[in-house]
């Protein structure tokens, strides 16, 4: 299928890679993996790297999902602070989830043990959209730095031109356990993994629950899961998102001195990052109708315009959207229904978490769902309204907070 969203500098720059179109013999297996993005490759790559006969499923092609179009931005953690969790949970709940989402870095160590070539960059700067969320910044470096040892550099707004050049931002938080990389090349490198390791992967299959003779099924299919599991579809939006990349930029190394990823605290973030040819790779703005801009590349201008007055006029080479599947929490939804495991939902905070979730279900499978539980049992709620309401009812929801954005 050719997908109008895809005209990607992901897609233009993606590692070759020989699909397979169809498997020999029959369907039977250990585990059976539907959908080849970051959660499926990684799963049926922990799966496999412990003794299961496993076949993944793809509908189109291994990262056609948000895993081969997303920001690349590395951002340790979750959609929540640390501290809101704490609040929330309680201090042991807290530190186990902390030990899993900001340090447990399984893109990094699976990078590189299987030596995938996608352009890892250390460093994400969350930038204050308002001095009030600077405020909170530096209260949440400080709980960090005091509750878990972990290091991040609070940025004043008058040194905020060592990382950005921008006038917009009232200061930041600078995590140097955080990064970008190129997406699409880190799905692919897994793919490859997961077959070096065994795994049979089928592309352009479009599966079901009981497509293959499997022992466990792995439903990892996202923002399409309601397809899949219509019980499952409840808990999750889709909400469409724009990147652009400009063209190569002669100044692209004063525009990001520091070459960190930078997203902001607006409700509906600006985030961008250099690619590694130097080109402004920018996300912002979104819409809730699943129609796409006719334009993307002048749908998101104006955005990267008002950050970066600069290059207001900057050639735009490519422009390309995405399904961002959110729960009604912004928290993950992961679990298991009898010999079904699933996790969905990541919120737009899903390139790092991902990979985790995937190996921590092959975890589950094959010793223990110790630290699986830890990350299934985060509380989630189906969004109200039945298939045709859920989402105008979301959506109503997501306009407040994105106009109390524009309010200030
Ligand atoms: C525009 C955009 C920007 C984003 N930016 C960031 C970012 O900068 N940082 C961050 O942390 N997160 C970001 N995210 C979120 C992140 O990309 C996702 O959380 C993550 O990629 C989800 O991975 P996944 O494997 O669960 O799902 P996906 O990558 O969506 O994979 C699901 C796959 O399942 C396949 N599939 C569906 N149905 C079937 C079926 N029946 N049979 C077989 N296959 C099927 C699909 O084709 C798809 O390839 C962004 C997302 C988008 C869309």
């Amino acid at each position: 299928m050719t997908d109008p969203l895809n005209h990607s500098y992901y897609a233009a720059t993606a590692h070759k890679r020989q699909p397979q179109r169809d498997i020999e013999g029959d369907l039977q297996c250990d585990v059976a993996v539907i959908g080849g993005g970051f959660t499926g490759l990684g799963a049926a790559l922990a799966c496999a790297e412990r003794g299961f006969s496993v076949i993944l499923f793809e509908a189109e092609h291994v990262g056609f999902g948000a895993s081969g179009r997303n920001g690349g931005q590395l951002i340790p953690g979750l959609r929540w602070t640390a501290s809101e969790i704490e609040r929330e949970f309680g201090r042991e709940r807290a530190g186990a989830l902390f030990d899993l989402c900001w340090r447990d870095n399984r893109v990094k160590n699976r990078i590189a043990r299987h030596g995938i070539d996608c352009d890892l960059k250390a460093g994400h700067l969350e930038a204050a959209w308002t001095p009030k969320d600077f405020d909170d910044m530096r209260r949440e470096a400080d709980y960090l730095a005091n509750r878990f040892d972990y290091r991040t550099e609070i940025v004043a707004k008058g040194e905020m031109s060592r990382h950005i050049a921008s006038p917009l931002y009232h200061g930041g938080i600078h995590d140097p356990q955080g990064g970008h990389f190129h997406p699409l090349n880190y799905a692919i490198g897994l793919a490859q993994a997961a077959e070096t390791a065994g795994v049979r992967i089928v592309e352009g299959r479009r599966a079901s629950l009981d497509t293959a003779k499997a022992r466990y099924v792995i439903d990892a299919t996202d923002s399409w899961i309601g397809d899949v599991e219509p019980a499952l579809g409840r808990y999750t939006v889709p909400i469409m998102n724009y990147n652009i990349a400009t063209a190569p930029l002669a100044n692209a190394d004063e525009l990001l001195p520091t070459d960190a990823a930078v997203a902001d605290s607006r409700f509906v973030l600006n985030y961008f990052r250099l690619s590694a040819d130097k080109r402004l790779i920018f996300g912002g703005g979104e819409r809730y109708s699943q129609t796409p801009p006719r334009d993307i590349a002048a749908f998101v201008r104006p955005f990267m315009a008002e950050v970066f007055p600069q290059i207001a006029d900057a050639k735009i080479d490519y422009g390309w959207g995405g399904a961002v599947a959110v729960t009604m929490n912004r928290l993950p939804h992961i679990g298991r229904r009898g010999n079904i495991f699933f996790a969905h939902g990541f919120s737009g905070h899903g390139a790092l978490v991902t990979t985790l979730a995937g190996e921590l279900i092959a975890e589950a499978m094959a010793e223990t769902a110790e630290r699986f539980d830890i990350l299934a049992n985060l509380p989630s709620k189906p969004f109200p309204g039945g298939k045709w309401l859920r989402r105008p009812l979301a959506t109503l929801g997501l306009l407040w907070y994105a106009l109390r954005d524009r309010l200030g």
